[in-house]
């Protein structure tokens, strides 16, 4: 079991952040998010496009930001759950909380944060039959441990960036990478397009343009793929894990069952700190709705702060919290 003073949900700018904003008021904090990596939909949906409107930064990409609220937050220690999420919450009789994962990790906090963006970014399935047989048993939408793949044949379909990243990093430590594509150009970065079909030319993964999956085969395991071209010819292709990425769509999931106040798919919050109708569980930038709130990363970093000091009062309930400006004291660490 993981202990900890605060327990974000959500590793997007304003989860991150959030962990700065506690750090300063020493709380600890662990964060714990449904993808593989960090940065919500800076990391997902727009990676590598210029933001404007960053306090400070006149232009700053999605991935640079997320590298540097991460180097900010490295004093306070945070701890990390990636590729879990959090699927129940349970009070305890003291008010503290237990939370769950969809892999079995119990953390125990004084105090939530809900800071879960859209909510669980579900991904884009193709439409096969028998799909279902093989989730979990040869077909897999995120890539948590690349190491699994050493020596496989493995199948990635798509032609976004995270299709094509993919196809480059396993080309190196899979037995055989296939990619497939519905087009003949990529939607990915022009570099890795570039580098896919260098590969391809040099025969370390086979590419087939024009083409998508049409069939799964296999008995407790996938171990084949039919694949279709424009021309309607299909091949049967022997695979050990088929990876379709056609992207994430977000979902709010479980946290619409947690007993929160809940208007169009957002959480209720007081505009006063930012806490919902439970006690001790606050709702932070995308996640929250209020008059007036704009789904803007600044606004989640105003909250992250406001909140930090109404929760400070769970974790600390005998101390007094005085306003410090970091100019004067810094940044002190546990
Ligand atoms: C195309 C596009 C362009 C944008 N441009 C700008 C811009 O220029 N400026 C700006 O300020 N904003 C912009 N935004 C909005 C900005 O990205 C969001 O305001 C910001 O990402 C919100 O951050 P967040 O941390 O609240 O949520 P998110 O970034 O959505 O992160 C939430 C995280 O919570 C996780 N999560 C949810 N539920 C659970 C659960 N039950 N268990 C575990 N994890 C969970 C999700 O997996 C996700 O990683 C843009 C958005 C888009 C889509």
């Amino acid at each position: 079991m993981i202990e900890t003073d605060i327990c974000i949900i959500g590793a997007g700018p304003v989860g991150l952040f959030a962990v700065f904003e506690a750090g300063l008021l020493k709380m600890r904090c662990h964060v714990i998010d449904a993808l593989p990596q960090v940065g919500g939909q800076l990391s997902e949906v727009y990676p590598h496009k210029p933001i404007y409107d960053i306090p400070g930064y006149p232009e700053i990409k999605g991935l640079e930001l997320v590298d540097k609220l991460i180097q900010q937050i490295k004093p306070f220690l945070p701890g990390f759950t990636l590729g879990e999420r959090v699927d129940t919450i349970r009070q305890l009789p003291d008010q503290t909380y237990e939370l769950a994962s969809s892999e079995g990790t119990i953390i125990h906090c004084k105090v939530i944060a809900i800071a879960g963006g859209l909510g669980c970014f579900e991904p884009r399935k193709p439409v096969l039959a028998g799909l279902e047989k093989f989730e979990g048993r040869g077909i897999s939408y995120m890539i948590r441990n690349p190491s699994l793949y050493e020596g496989k044949k493995v199948i990635i379909a798509g032609g976004g960036d995270a299709a094509l990243d993919w196809a480059i990093y396993l080309a190196d430590i899979a037995k055989r990478v296939t990619l497939v594509h519905r087009g003949d150009t990529f939607r990915g970065l022009p570099d890795s397009a570039s580098r896919i079909f260098e590969l391809a030319r040099e025969d370390k993964i086979t590419l087939l343009l024009k083409s998508h999956l049409t069939k799964l085969t296999g008995e407790d395991h996938l171990t084949h793929v039919g694949i279709t071209d424009h021309q309607q010819n299909e091949q049967h292709l022997a695979t050990d894990q088929l990876i379709p990425l056609f992207g994430l769509s977000p979902k709010l999931g479980p946290i619409a069952d947690w007993g929160l106040g809940i208007n169009q798919n957002a959480i209720l919050v007081d505009t006063l700190d930012y806490s919902t109708n439970r006690e001790r569980i606050y709702a932070i930038g995308d996640i929250n709705t209020y008059p007036g709130k704009l789904k803007l990363i600044l606004s989640g970093f105003h909250e992250a702060a406001l909140m930090m000091q109404s929760a400070f009062h769970f974790v600390y309930p005998r101390e007094k919290l005085n306003f410090k400006y970091t100019t004067v004291y810094g940044v002190n660490t546990f």
